[in-house]
């Protein structure tokens, strides 16, 4: 919740308070869902990165506003997030890290077999103002929600996810169209245009054919390379085969070399040679001179 008084200004945190919100970013899932309509059918979600649980609180609302109160039991909203959260009636609230695998498995045991309609990340991490380091861990934040949506999410459900719009949001787009028939990037009015957050909203999940869900993460988890090995030529496969060309005996391309190495190379013969002479003639002139003064030397004594 906003503590300055510039937020306290802002019409979101204000309609937040009256509304009984947890958060003025309520209103972005809000939006998103009257443009998308991303609620409809929904009983079974997943609110990933959610405290302090605004999001969850929205679910809670629309979920069973459109409901059959005769079959509200049906509704299973699940929340996590790296804090601790309120607890939240009818929301069931996970504390753990969605980039571990543990957070996963606890999600997914909470589905009991059965997979989400709708799984919503509105992750950020704690922004350090270097910006090429936060948009690096925002995308790692994605992709371990990306992760457990493919465990989670049923075929044809739908993922809303917050992104950075950064200068890669065209290959995220391409990444997003191998699982989702329709990925549309959009920007809430409730989003502060300072901000360079956007949302994808990914609908009609469709995993290729041979794509294998598969919970690791490169940061906290040694098992990539095993992973790999047991994966054979499926769509998951992406290490890129690298082979070295070249030997000690080519050009090495950090260096500068001049255009035409031969003459350089003659040059540089003809140089050293002439420096060889000058020290050999160097040499016979300081002898001869040392051998004048010894020759004096010696006749002074005779004397
Ligand atoms: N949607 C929430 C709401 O409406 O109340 C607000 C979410 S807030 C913008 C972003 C959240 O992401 C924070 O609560 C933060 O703790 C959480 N977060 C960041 N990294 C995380 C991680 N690795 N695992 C779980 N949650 C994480």
């Amino acid at each position: 919740m906003g503590k300055y008084s510039a937020d306290k200004r802002d019409i979101y945190y204000r309609m937040a308070k009256v509304d009984g919100y947890r958060a003025r970013s309520a209103y972005k899932l809000i939006q998103i869902h009257e443009k998308f309509n991303i609620f409809a059918g929904v009983k079974r979600c997943v609110d990933l990165c959610g405290a302090p649980g605004s999001w969850s609180q929205v679910l809670h609302r629309y979920l069973h506003k459109d409901l059959n109160p005769d079959n509200w039991d049906e509704i299973r909203i699940v929340s996590v997030d790296i804090q601790a959260m309120a607890p939240m009636a009818g929301v069931v609230t996970i504390q753990g890290d969605i980039t571990r695998m543990s957070t996963a498995h606890e999600i997914i045991g909470h589905f009991c077999g059965s997979a989400a309609d709708l799984v919503v990340c509105d992750g950020a991490p704690d922004v350090t103002g270097l910006h090429d380091i936060d948009t690096y861990i925002q995308s790692e934040l994605l992709l371990s929600a990306i992760n457990i949506t493919t465990h989670v999410l049923k075929t044809g459900g739908t993922f809303v996810a917050k992104i950075f719009r950064g200068k890669d949001v065209s290959l995220l787009w391409t990444q997003l169209k191998i699982f989702f028939a329709e990925v549309i990037i959009t920007k809430p009015k409730s989003s502060r245009n300072s901000s360079i957050e956007a949302f994808a909203v990914c609908r009609h999940y469709c995993p290729p054919e041979d794509y294998k869900p598969f919970l690791f993460n490169s940061f906290v988890d040694q098992k990539c390379d095993q992973y790999f090995q047991d994966m054979n030529n499926g769509s998951n496969e992406h290490i890129i085969p690298f082979m070295s060309c070249g030997d000690l005996s080519s050009f090495d391309s950090d260096r500068s070399y001049p255009l035409n190495i031969e003459t350089h190379e003659s040059v540089l013969r003809v140089v050293l040679g002439v420096v060889l002479v000058s020290i050999v003639m160097a040499s016979g002139c300081v002898s001869g001179y040392l051998g004048g003064i010894f020759h004096r030397v010696s006749e002074f004594f005779r004397v």
